[in-house]
């Protein structure tokens, strides 16, 4: 079905003056639902757990995850049951995220704050286990070994389509960075736009992820400056940058992943970060359909972005 997701080059007057060359690795463009990065993390995961026979799938996020409503679409698609720990009350469920995600069948719990911090303590998970046997059990974000592989299709989908010197990619829970490492192989410099303010917490996770050969991998770094107050924080000058960005070439970025790597990609512009004739590709995750959770909101207004309509029967 899936080949390699498009690879466009980005006109911009601030690249002419520095003589850069930019692209964007469309991959918010892969699925019309489940776009972007969650896609490639979910791919080897659900084969496995069909390999596996596993009658499940079983997974943690927040009221309005990107990862909740791909993980519901691909089950849906592959006719597996799932089931979303989501954190905070059930009044949630009628956003637009969990009606959708609900609508293709995923069964939801919610569970409070102090709950949803055990999603990584083993006998917590034993215990959901317990409750779903046969479910198996994916971590926040798809984060885990078996994401690796598939985020690191990136980097071989790269090396056939062009050649650069710096990819860079927004960093949330270090999963897609990890595969990106994993499968570059020190060819090129990785950048990791930090999406959130615990950067020390994301080296540690992605070294966790790479394992034994963390030590082999060289060529990358989280960036920690861009994150603009924490995860989902942004001004309202930082959206009329990412607007205008929008407008300017018919991409959307939205403000809480892509639109971050894209302000930091601006801000290392103007700094000279990037000698002349340098070659940068953007790694465009996806994550649009939470527009319509920050305009359900009151975070952005709805007018001024392309929020994707909900189709139920897509
Ligand atoms: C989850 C997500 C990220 C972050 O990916 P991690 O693997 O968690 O670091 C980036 N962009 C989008 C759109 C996402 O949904």
């Amino acid at each position: 079905m899936q080949t390699h997701s498009p690879l466009q080059t980005i006109q911009h007057p601030l690249f002419a003056k520095h003589k850069l060359e930019v692209k964007i690795k469309r991959d918010d463009l892969i699925h019309p639902i489940i776009s972007g990065n969650k896609w490639r993390k979910l791919k080897y995961n659900l084969s496995f757990a069909k390999e596996q026979g596993f009658k499940g799938a079983l997974s943690f996020g927040g009221s309005y995850s990107n990862h909740i409503h791909a993980l519901a679409f691909a089950c849906y698609q592959q006719q597996l049951p799932c089931r979303g720990i989501i954190r905070g009350e059930s009044q949630y469920a009628a956003n637009c995220t969990l009606s959708q995600a609900q609508s293709w069948g995923m069964e939801l719990t919610f569970v409070d704050r102090q709950t949803y911090r055990l999603r990584h303590d083993q006998a917590y998970l034993q215990e959901l286990q317990a409750l779903y046997p046969d479910y198996y059990i994916i971590p926040e974000g798809g984060s885990n070994e078996l994401a690796l592989p598939g985020v690191g299709e990136v980097i071989m989908e790269l090396n056939e389509q062009t050649d650069f010197d710096t990819l860079m990619a927004p960093v949330g829970s270090g999963g897609t960075l990890a595969g990106l490492i994993a499968a570059d192989n020190n060819q090129h410099q990785l950048l990791g736009v930090a999406v959130l303010k615990q950067q020390d917490y994301l080296i540690q996770e992605v070294k966790q992820l790479l394992g034994s050969n963390a030590g082999q991998h060289h060529h990358w770094q989280i960036l920690n400056t861009f994150h603009r107050g924490g995860y989902a924080r942004f001004s309202e000058d930082d959206c009329q940058r990412i607007l205008a960005f929008n407008r300017q070439t018919g991409i959307t970025f939205e403000p809480v992943y892509s639109g971050k790597m894209l302000l930091a990609l601006l801000d290392l512009i103007e700094q000279e970060y990037f000698p002349p004739g340098h070659k940068i590709i953007l790694l465009h995750t996806g994550g649009l359909q939470g527009l319509g959770g920050l305009s359900e909101r009151g975070l952005i207004k709805g007018k001024d972005w392309s929020v994707p309509a909900f189709k139920a029967d897509t």
